[in-house]
């Protein structure tokens, strides 16, 4: 027997005790979503002792390290051949992955190597240390390019004598870590069309977090551009979210108004904040989430002192969550590169938020302040209204099999 496999290792779910049973099953489900809409049947995936194997006979190796690779939960993946647990299918194996691996080393240069073996089984007659020295040897005298190098090693090749079989690898992929989705329970993002409330959903989605997503768009005010936009950011966010994003539009442009009409210009930005909770907290209960998310930082723009943001996070009971807190925007740009949503936030359409912006917006505004503006909006009816505006589109990743 010899067949390719994706060893798939994941970590902290390892370590939750009585729940393990329930994460394991969740990523099993999460990765199993991932891999869904590939042309053949669903690929099964195995569960073994502390991790899950994939068969990849049937599937282009670099799609599924693609696809899983964005699996929260998933820590590591190793390209494998499972063979018979005898020297020789182990001797063979091993010499066929270093020979793969060894392919990314251009012209002839020394490569250092070295063996890494693990005898789990231990009714197998040789042990680790042997294996080590046995393998290694001929490994050796496979290609005249390779060094032994215990300790700087430019390929590991790594082999596993474990009960239900036999595996050599030498070439590994980070996966995302963190927790599968749905494990933390259910939240609300509050996605704009900016660089941050994208890697913020990122980054509860990495949590274990379940998301929707809600959009507030201001026709004719912000362009049929900005809504696309948003569209977009959930799309590319929807691979790390479990295959599939829910992304709810809600008219803004009725509150927006009134809130210019009715209200003194420079808490303009607080007032809108506050209702977009509001509107946003009703829309959780329909939609049964449990937090809001938002992209919001610290001191970044006037709206996120402490106390503006204080003063807009008291509209709702919901907890509010801002991951992004601890992060520069260097460091929020470099993420947002790295899960693939930069660009499409860089697109120059404003979201209803940009416009209407005040000259002086109030970095200090006060719950009596913001009190007595709001007496005059009908805040009921405006998130009553905002609801009923609602459109959803459930997103899923545009396909591409390379
Ligand atoms: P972002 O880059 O996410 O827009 P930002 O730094 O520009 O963030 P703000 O524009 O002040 O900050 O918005 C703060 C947060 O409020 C956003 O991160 C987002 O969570 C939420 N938000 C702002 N505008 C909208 C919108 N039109 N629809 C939904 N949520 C929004
Ligand atoms: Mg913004």
């Amino acid at each position: 027997m010899k067949r390719p496999v994706l060893l798939i290792k994941f970590g902290e779910i390892g370590l939750k005790g009585g729940n393990r049973r329930f994460f394991e099953r969740l990523l099993i489900d999460r990765l199993k979503a991932a891999l869904a809409d590939l042309p053949g049947n669903v690929p099964w995936i195995e569960r073994v002792r502390g991790r899950f194997l994939l068969d990849l006979s049937s599937i282009p190796p670099a799609v599924a390290i693609d696809r899983l690779g964005r699996v929260f939960g998933v820590v590591e993946l190793s390209r494998a051949l499972q063979v018979d647990a005898d020297l020789d299918s182990l001797a063979a194996a091993s010499r066929e992955v270093l020979g793969e691996a060894l392919a990314d080393f251009a012209g002839d240069r020394p490569v250092r190597f070295r063996v890494t073996a693990r005898r789990a089984d231990k009714r197998f007659p040789v042990n680790s240390m042997e294996l080590n020295q046995l393998l290694g040897a001929h490994l050796l005298r496979s290609a005249p390019r390779l060094q032994v190098d215990l300790h700087h090693p430019e390929i590991t090749v790594e082999v596993e004598v474990r009960e239900e079989g036999a595996y050599a690898y030498a070439r590994n992929y980070r996966g995302p870590g963190g927790l599968p989705v749905g494990s933390s329970g259910k939240a609300l993002l509050l996605l704009s069309g900016g660089i941050d409330s994208p890697v913020a959903g990122w980054m509860s989605l990495k949590r274990g977090l379940e998301l929707e997503a809600v959009h507030f768009q201001s026709f004719p005010f912000t362009s049929e551009r900005a809504r696309e936009k948003a569209v977009d950011l959930a799309r590319a966010l929807s691979p790390w979210a479990g295959g599939s994003l829910a992304l709810h539009l809600l008219s803004f442009t009725e509150t927006q108004r009134a809130i210019r009409n009715a209200c003194p210009e420079e808490l303009g930005v607080t007032l809108m904040r506050r209702m977009m909770f509001r509107i946003a907290q009703a829309l959780a209960g329909q939609v049964n989430a449990h937090a809001l998310v938002t992209g919001d930082n610290l001191g970044q723009v006037a709206s996120q002192t402490l106390a503006s943001l204080s003063v807009i996070g008291q509209a709702t009971d919901l907890l509010v969550l801002r991951p992004l807190v601890g992060l520069d925007k260097t460091e929020i740009i470099d993420f947002a590169r790295k899960i693939g949503t930069f660009d499409i936030s860089a697109r120059p359409y404003p979201d209803c938020c940009s416009l209407l912006l005040p000259r002086h917006p109030a970095t200090r505004p006060t719950l009596a302040g913001v009190g007595r503006a709001e007496a005059r909006l009908d805040a009921i009816g405006l998130v009553e209204r905002a609801l009923a505006s609602r459109e959803t589109l459930q997103l899923t990743p545009t396909i591409s099999f390379s």
